[in-house]
């Protein structure tokens, strides 16, 4: 018996070249190879029958090869196919497919005629026959009775370099064996009364696939609890911090409310309870607002740091982009200046040519990055509001905290994220939701369109832009590219110019420089620019309440969270908003994604739709969080499985909250870096 735990190279069951193979792919200890999960099963102990047409789903063969050669196809280009025939000789007689691999010489030496092999992989049709290509194989050994390769359910792996398939899973069917399970075992907490070990021999040898899964689902509880005893972790170190008690004035509130053309809603009234609450308790809030666009974030966020000023602290507000945090700037001057508030802007472009000084003559600062340089000095900083927090690293919401005081920290995201997945990346957050629009909050259309004609659109742009409104033409290029087949705004631009006579159109792209950015928005904010072809450097937060019409060209080559985004530019001043999503209709996928934002504007749902197409590893790739390495993606979508893991760890360190008595096997689950991450400048 070896302890899981050795170093594989440093016992006698492999061979070195073997050990070092899998010491290339990370797999060090006994331990490491047996958490190479399977990346699925083979049941091999029924095939299915040879097909005689080709399938949209792959099959599993066993055959035996009755003719191999090496074949050209154009100059100096090869490809070695196999033809394999059913051993049995089915009902019409044998079946026969053929496999072939493009430019992969090695095959030649693998797989020759009279092989019995295993098939795995699509079936299609090319020259009047049945072909797998690239299909993963397997040898059969003649002589072969039961055997962990045939007649039972069978683990496939990842590859690892330097290892076949067979004998991989022969090494993991050894270690299975010859790891002493005492060494296995040590999480209790997260399966208490099951063994470790046997979950792991279920999961690579299981007697049914359910069991697999089930097996399977005790490794991902574990990966998850080791996720949100982190998340719990880090939320008690922050509270470790002394906070401040403010918010308890309430004067500039009461003024600012009654200075509101509108009532707020009720989302915004109970989102600011949930704040005033954090704002008043010693403990530092640690709250992240969501809520889509144009659901009054903004509104919450004057509201938070007019609570923060009158308590005599001064309050940030830090924006992804410039334009944004000058439209933030705007926005708060003109609501929040009457009520005699100082509001300063900060960002790069400013900071060389005012110098502004931040020392208590400013009692808002709204800027961007900017606002993380060393040289801003805030005298007493209460509040910070970080908008659209998906946009900054985590790092970056650290350096902003350290000032004496920890401020109370306000995060606000317009990309609804799925409930079921906000415990796992916002787990350290409370979380306050806007899931209300503000009263009389004109309708958008949205058409999903394949083949319009350029003259139709022209005709309705030109009617809205007559009734006074403006309108957005959305590109997903900046130039024109060589290898995407879209059209860039500079192509574009010139095109608009040529069909919206007498009326004037900008351009808006990364590329251009901020100033001139920054007099093309303001243009547009101001009507005289009536149309504007743009990149996706309008997606957040630009307010611009009369653009009514968005048009949205190569519209597959967008994510449906950032479609949304967008489409919430326009139908926010009480007109009627026209969303057209132009696309060319070839990709399935595509259209099943665009016609969820036909059917709804409801920001939640489309997340949950966005989860369901794409799955929450590609969801939460697109996010920065620590969430997009988890091994287990799969079990994101199992609400339970994520609730048990928060119950758990929130027991844990309820029973040991320094991990270190009880429970102090578990100290290593818990990241050291992201202790102290509050704590770096
Ligand atoms: P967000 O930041 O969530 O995108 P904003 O705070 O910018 O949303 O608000 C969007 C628009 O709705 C703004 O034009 C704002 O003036 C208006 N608005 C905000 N709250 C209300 C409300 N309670 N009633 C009516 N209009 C509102
Ligand atoms: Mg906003």
């Amino acid at each position: 018996m070896i302890s899981a735990h050795a170093e594989l190279a440093s016992t006698p069951l492999l061979a070195p070249k073997e050990s070092a193979a899998l010491a290339a792919a990370g797999l060090v200890t006994a331990e490491d190879v047996l958490q190479w999960f399977p990346k699925r099963h083979e049941d091999r102990r029924r095939f299915d029958a040879f097909p005689m047409q080709q399938g949209a789903h792959p099959v599993c063969l066993r055959g035996t090869v009755v003719d191999a050669s090496l074949r050209h196809f154009g100059p100096g280009r090869k490809f070695y196919e196999a033809v394999v025939m059913d051993g049995s000789g089915g009902l019409f007689g044998s079946g026969k497919v053929t496999c072939r691999w493009f430019n992969m010489p090695f095959i030649q030496k693998l797989i020759a005629s009279g092989h019995e092999v295993v098939l795995y992989g699509k079936v299609k049709e090319a020259g009047g026959r049945l072909v797998i290509d690239h299909p993963e194989f397997e040898i059969i050994r003649d002589d072969e009775g039961p055997s962990i390769h045939v007649e039972r359910i069978v683990p496939i792996y990842r590859n690892v370099s330097g290892i076949a398939q067979r004998r991989l899973r022969e090494i993991v069917h050894l270690l299975l064996l010859q790891v002493d399970p005492a060494t296995l075992d040590w999480c209790h907490e997260v399966a208490p009364g099951s063994s470790r070990a046997e979950d792991f021999r279920k999961v690579h040898f299981p007697e049914s696939l359910e069991e697999s899964t089930h097996s399977k689902r005790r490794f991902a509880l574990e990966e998850f609890f080791s996720l949100q005893l982190n998340v719990v972790w880090r939320r008690a170190r922050h509270d470790d911090y002394p906070g401040r008690v403010q918010g308890v004035r309430t004067t500039l509130l009461k003024r600012f409310y009654e200075s509101l053309p509108f009532d707020l809603t009720g989302a915004q009234k109970r989102s600011i309870k949930e704040i005033i609450a954090d704002l008043r308790s010693p403990r530092a809030m640690n709250r992240l607002l969501q809520g889509d666009v144009g659901s009054g974030k903004t509104f919450v966020a004057m509201a938070s740091m007019l609570l923060a000023v009158d308590s005599g602290s001064q309050a940030a507000l830090m924006a992804p982009t410039q334009i944004l945090a000058e439209q933030h700037f705007l926005t708060f001057k003109r609501w929040l200046e009457p009520l005699g508030v100082r509001i300063t802007l900060l960002t790069a472009a400013r900071e060389e040519s005012t110098h502004l000084p931040l020392d208590g003559e400013a009692q808002m600062v709204i800027g961007t990055h900017a606002l993380l340089h060393d040289r801003v000095a805030f005298q007493d900083l209460g509040l910070v509001v970080i908008d659209e927090q998906h946009k900054f690293g985590v790092s970056q919401r650290g350096r902003l905290i350290d000032q004496g005081v920890m401020p109370d920290v306000l995060v606000m995201t317009a990309t609804p994220i799925p409930r079921t997945l906000t415990l796992t990346i916002y787990g350290d957050l409370d979380v306050s939701i806007l899931d209300e629009k503000p009263a009389g909050r004109a309708k958008i259309v949205t058409a999903l369109r394949t083949a319009a004609k350029q003259s139709d659109i022209n005709k309705f742009v030109k009617a809205q832009l007559d009734e006074g409104r403006q309108a957005y033409f959305v590109y997903p290029l900046v130039e024109e590219s060589e290898t995407l087949k879209a059209e860039s705004v500079m192509e574009a631009f010139p095109k608009w110019q040529k069909r919206l006579p007498g009326r004037e159109v900008g351009l808006l792209h990364g590329k251009i420089p901020p100033e001139e950015k920054e007099r093309v928005m303001q243009r547009f904010r101001e009507g005289e620019i009536a149309a504007l072809v743009s990149t996706t450097v309008i997606e957040v937060g630009v307010d611009v309440p009369n653009a009514s019409v968005m048009i949205l060209h190569h519209a597959e080559r967008f994510g449906l969270a950032q479609l949304h985004q967008l489409r919430g530019r326009i139908g926010r001043g009480g007109h009627k908003g026209y969303c057209i999503l132009l696309t060319d209709g070839k990709s399935p996928e595509a259209m099943e994604k665009l016609k969820v934002l036909e059917q709804t504007s409801d920001g939640f749902e489309i997340a949950e739709a966005d989860l369901r197409l794409r799955g929450p590893g590609d969801v939460l790739g697109t996010m920065q969080s620590g969430a997009s390495e988890l091994r287990f993606v799969e079990f994101l979508s199992d609400i339970a499985l994520i609730r048990e893991a928060r119950a758990l760890a929130d027991q844990v360190l309820a029973e040991d909250p320094k991990l270190d008595s009880v429970h102090s096997r578990l100290a290593p689950l818990v990241q050291p870096g992201q202790e102290t991450e509050l704590r770096r400048d």
